[in-house]
């Protein structure tokens, strides 16, 4: 009696701890799905685009920080499908990549950044970030690289991702800023793996800042040309077939800049498959950086296959 009691005593407890251990991985799993859905990043993100399908002014109010300048910024966004956005962005992210995490768009403190390159650079590889494109301005008007700083910019990033063992792949880049900058002959000398041009279409000189952007592609094919958080706010309609084509033909990169938001310009409509892009999140703080779920959807809307973004 006393041992038959004892078994069933024993089975009963095993039973007891199995239930118990399972409970606890149910509550784990529950608690993480509803730690990243219900994320403060997540929040935000719905919060913003419910607000401006109900009012614009009350969305600039809340949201200071998003640069949707226009109410044709608001209208795209309005449309944005919530629900796949508030998921990918909680399981894209955290979990597993649902698809390649980069960056191509970074400052670091060589030019108006807030942090180090090597803080960034740390920072992208916590967050999960499988490639980072470091791109400092080059400018005259604003804290930038000149041409007698590349050597040490260079040496520094290098010196930076040879010493780390992250994760993420580093690449060394440049934003050139076409409104100050017509000098190129230093700036050929390194082997950049991205240049970022930007202010191309912005101002009345558009046409030949697209002939210098498409002649420095001529003389030298090897690089991986970008035109960095592009709108086409100059180009007059009757001149945008002209300027598509070009884009295409030269294989220079269109950057869907998180940031900015750039991609919600009417005239991001009219890319196809045809054309190749790159995601940055233009950060010049920690905080920003790696932000991509945006310009995938972007891409996905649009029938866009992801291996149209560009690969360093
Ligand atoms: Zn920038």
């Amino acid at each position: 009696m006393y041992y038959s009691l004892n078994i069933y005593y024993t089975q009963d407890r095993t039973t007891v701890i199995r239930l118990v251990v399972t409970s606890i991985k149910i509550i784990k799993i529950i608690y993480l799905l509803i730690k990243y859905l219900f994320s403060y990043e997540n929040i935000k993100l719905v919060s913003l685009f419910y607000l401006a399908r109900i009012d614009p002014k009350i969305t600039f109010l809340f949201h200071k920080g998003f640069q949707a300048r226009s109410t044709d910024n608001l209208k795209n966004l309005a449309s944005v499908k919530i629900i796949p956005v508030f998921i990918g962005n909680a399981i894209g992210g955290k979990f597993f990549p649902l698809v390649r995490i980069i960056d191509y768009h970074i400052h670091t403190s060589f030019s108006d950044g807030m942090f180090s390159p090597r803080d960034m650079i740390l920072a992208a590889a916590e967050r999960g970030i499988q490639e980072v494109c470091i791109t400092d301005h080059h400018s005259v008007w604003k804290p930038a690289l000149s041409d007698i700083d590349f050597e040490d910019y260079f040496t520094t990033l290098d010196r930076i991702r040879s010493h780390l063992s992250l994760g993420t792949k580093v690449f060394i880049g440049i934003e050139v800023d076409l409104s100050s900058i017509d000098s190129f002959d230093m700036l050929r000398e390194f082997s950049w793996d991205l240049v970022l041009f930007e202010y191309v279409f912005a101002q009345p000189e558009w046409e030949d800042r697209l002939q210098t952007v498409l002649n420095f592609k001529k003389k030298y094919p090897h690089y991986n040309l970008g035109l960095a958080h592009t709108r086409f706010t100059r180009v007059p309609e009757s001149k945008m077939e002209y300027v598509f084509e070009k884009i295409r033909e030269f294989e220079i990169i269109i950057e869907l800049n998180t940031g900015y938001g750039n991609y919600m310009d009417k005239w991001f409509n009219y890319l196809d498959d045809a054309f190749w892009f790159s995601i940055g999140s233009d950060a010049h703080h920690k905080d920003s950086l790696g932000n991509t779920t945006l310009a995938i959807n972007f891409l996905k809307e649009r029938g866009i296959p992801l291996n149209r973004i560009v690969k360093l």
